[in-house]
Order: structure tokens, then sequence, then C-alpha cells
């Protein structure tokens, strides 16, 4: 007889969070269009990120692109 511990799986009260939040990784906003924040809702709508939240493949290149465009508008 081994005095192992019962593993009891009481996830119950593990409330999912992702559900009222952004989707794009490791954002915490709440989302306000298409489950995504406004920023990242931009960053979908330009194809930055995925309908999941996960990064582009080409993301570094279209990043920089998406941050070029939106920083003209600072300067001018
Ligand atoms: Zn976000």
């Amino acid at each position: 007889m081994s005095n192992e511990k019962p593993q009891t799986k009481k996830e119950n009260n593990v409330i999912d969070l992702s559900l009222n939040r952004c989707k794009a990784e490791g954002c915490k906003k709440k989302p306000s269009k298409a489950d995504f924040c406004e920023e990242h809702y931009e960053w979908f709508k330009a194809g930055l990120i995925t309908k999941d939240g996960s990064l582009a493949k080409d993301f570094d290149k279209k990043h920089q692109q998406w941050v070029a465009r939106h920083s003209i508008k600072k300067v001018a």
C-alpha cells in the first residue's frame, strides 16, 4: 500500500479569464471588438495576429510596417 495522496481534480473554481480578455498573447485589456481590445483588433485587421490571437508568421515585418504607418500620424 502506498501513501500517495489522492489526486483530486477540483478545477471548477478556475474561472476562464480569457473569456473577458483580449485574445492577443499577454494582453490583459478587455476586449472591445471580436475578442480583441481596440489596439489588437487593429492588429488583427492588419493581419499581424490571427483570430486566435497568435502572431502571424511574418509578424516582425508587418509590425514594423504597422508602427511606421501609425507613427507618421504623430509626427504630422
Ligand atoms: Zn489586446
